[in-house]
């Protein structure tokens, strides 16, 4: 292993062959492990060099742009050099409500350096993120990895000090191996009622792989991912598409800003989520799972990965399990940062070491997934709720719930409340039953689902949270009366911008141009025809995008324009139309075409 210095110095690109030797032996011959090599071409060098690309893809026997291509696509690989210490401040919204501007400017003021920029020396470089899943504990930062939370401007002095010291990053925590916590605040019936290990598997086994299927189903279950599909049908087609091997795979990939639970299910359950992915394995008979870990969770790997080892010593996974003939096994792959790989056919993508990008579909994953095998894929959350559905039984769980959502959802809550954290409901509370519970008052609107979501105001406080009126994957943002809800607009726009995989122009080019018209609102020149124009745009976009990322992109202007009209209404001007309508025309045609332009402005000049 080199030393730190020695690492520095090889930011220049120079080749190390034993290293790079090192580095690629474990996963020769196996394409599907690209991003494994990147991450410790990253950690090694800071940087992904073209050199070290070209030595890649000769070794590994890939294409050289298909090296670059993925190692370009991802947040956490970057082309230049990064720092040996990497700060990365994420952007989220709670993020920003607690404080982001100060801690930025701390940084900036320490360092004397900008976002973007590294220090002269390159011993520490800054970057922005996207939400990285700690909107409980706000304001979060990573540095090479390691999560800080509830960060101040006094902090940033110290860790500034511990980096120009050249400190081990985990010597500067404050409480070890990790400062994140989970903050659990309301205990269910499902997920943390009794559990011994082993026993959904042992009971899986007594009824047989059908009937574990037959009582998904019956349950009711849904993917608590925020599609909703129902699991018990995903799993039956998986099982019945002729293949000599299927997969099993649990997206980790936690991406949506305000969600987190699944952050604490890895944390305080994870052999409930691995027992409960060897249980779907043994109903579609597959041999193999993944489990896809979001980069900004790299933290907990080692944690999961003691409980799989630990699992396989108690026979639990592995060969012959439980002294039977079923054998499954389960293995990690992490990500390195995209939200679009929490689409299921993206996070496939890039679990076989590709840029996550979705795949048209149909076929669909169950059919035609990864290494276009059968394949499904589930979040935590569903995996646990299975395991304890064949534990307790399709009736237990229907009880719970409404009679279209059954079960209970793990919420995520985070924002204007005295008690942000985890709670398991059952479906059908109100938000307004929910906002007492975590301590809301003088709540101005409520984020429902994340940016991809439903922004709600008051007068829609007695909707229900359950699959027929306001579904969520968790998210639940809370914003007092004392916020300024534009700018929440404009933090979720950014962020769909920022995660665009820019493959469809409606979704890479349409966000931009809502935000320009937002930005236009909120300086206090847009008008009445502006809104207009944001409207038919988010439409468009909703309409003509190839993903659920895009269909789904416009969400934050579209649902406050319906539900807080009066705060656009109020701030447009009222004296001047036709320029807005210059203004905006101009700004699509600018970045779609010049073909457009024209007929566009000869309309203008008719009017
Ligand atoms: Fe990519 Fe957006 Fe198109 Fe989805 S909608 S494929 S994220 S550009």
């Amino acid at each position: 292993m080199s030393t730190e210095e020695d690492r520095i110095t090889l930011g220049g690109a120079q080749k190390d062959w034993k290293m790079l030797k090192n580095i690629i032996d474990p996963y020769r011959g196996d394409r599907t492990e690209l991003l494994a090599i990147l991450h410790k071409v990253q950690e090694q060098w800071r940087k992904i060099p073209l050199e070290v690309a070209r030595w890649i893809a000769d070794e590994m026997d890939i294409p050289l742009v298909h090296v670059i291509g993925t190692a370009t696509f991802y947040h956490f690989f970057s082309e230049t050099y990064s720092g040996w210490y990497t700060v990365h401040v994420n952007t989220s919204v709670t993020a920003e409500m607690a404080g982001l501007a100060e801690i930025i400017e701390a940084f900036e003021k320490e360092l004397g350096i900008s976002f973007g920029q590294n220090t002269l020396d390159d011993r520490i470089g800054l970057r922005k993120t996207s939400c990285i899943g700690m909107c409980d504990q706000e304001p979060a930062i990573l540095i090479n990895g390691v999560v800080f939370t509830r960060v101040t401007p006094q902090r940033v002095q110290q860790l500034v000090a511990g980096m120009k010291a050249n400190t081990p990053v985990h010597s500067m925590l404050k409480s070890s191996p990790t400062e994140v916590k989970s903050q659990i605040c309301l205990r269910g019936p499902v997920f943390f009622s009794d559990y011994t290990p082993g026993m959904g598997l042992s009971k899986a086994m007594e009824l047989g792989s059908l009937d574990v299927i037959e009582r998904i189903k019956s349950s009711k279950l849904r993917g608590r991912g925020g599609a909703g599909f129902p699991t018990g049908l995903k799993w039956g087609t998986c099982r019945a598409t002729e293949s000599e091997s299927r997969y099993v795979i649990c997206n980790g990939d936690e991406g949506e800003p305000g969600t987190f639970k699944d952050r604490v299910l890895m944390t305080e359950l994870p052999e409930l989520i691995f027992e409960g992915m060897a249980v779907a394995g043994y109903a579609i008979e597959a041999k193999e799972g993944i489990f896809y870990l979001r980069r900004e969770y790299g933290y907990l790997r080692e944690h999961l990965e003691k409980t799989l080892d630990s699992m396989r010593a108690q026979h639990r996974l592995g060969r012959k399990i439980l002294g039977t003939r079923f054998s499954f096994d389960i293995r990690i792959k992490e990500g390195a940062g995209a939200y679009i790989c929490g689409e299921e056919s993206a996070l496939i993508e890039s679990a076989e070491g590709k840029r996550g990008q979705p795949r048209n579909r149909p076929p669909y994953p169950v059919t035609s997934g990864y290494l276009r095998k059968p394949t499904i894929v589930n979040n935590p959350e569903t995996y646990v709720c299975a395991l304890k559905i064949v534990l307790n039984g399709a009736e237990w769980f229907r009880k719970l719930g409404t009679s279209e959502s059954s079960g209970v959802k793990l919420l995520s809550i985070s924002g204007d409340c005295r008690s942000p954290g985890i709670y398991e409901v059952e479906w059908g509370k109100t938000v307004r039953e929910i906002l007492a519970l975590c301590g809301a008052e003088n709540v101005l609107a409520v984020q429902v689902g994340g940016p991809s979501g439903i922004c709600i105001s008051e007068k829609q406080f007695d909707r229900k949270i359950c699959y027929s009126d306001l579904s969520t994957g968790g998210a639940f943002t809370v914003f007092g009366k004392e916020r300024d809800l534009l700018s929440v607009v404009h933090n979720y726009m950014q962020f769909f911008q920022e995660e665009s995989c820019g493959f469809c122009v409606p979704c890479r080019a349409g966000n931009t141009l809502l935000i320009k018209a937002l930005e236009k609102i909120r300086s206090g020149n847009g008008t009445i025809l502006d809104l207009d124009h944001m409207q038919k745009l988010g439409k468009m976009i909703k309409t003509a995008s190839r993903c659920g990322l895009g269909q789904t992109s416009p969400h934050p202007l579209l649902t406050t324009l319906d539900n807080f009209e009066d705060i656009y209404k109020n701030i447009v001007r009222k004296d001047v139309d036709y320029l807005s309508q210059f203004d905006l025309r101009f700004a699509v045609t600018d970045s779609c075409s010049v073909a457009q332009r024209t007929p566009d402005l000869g309309k203008l000049e008719e009017g």
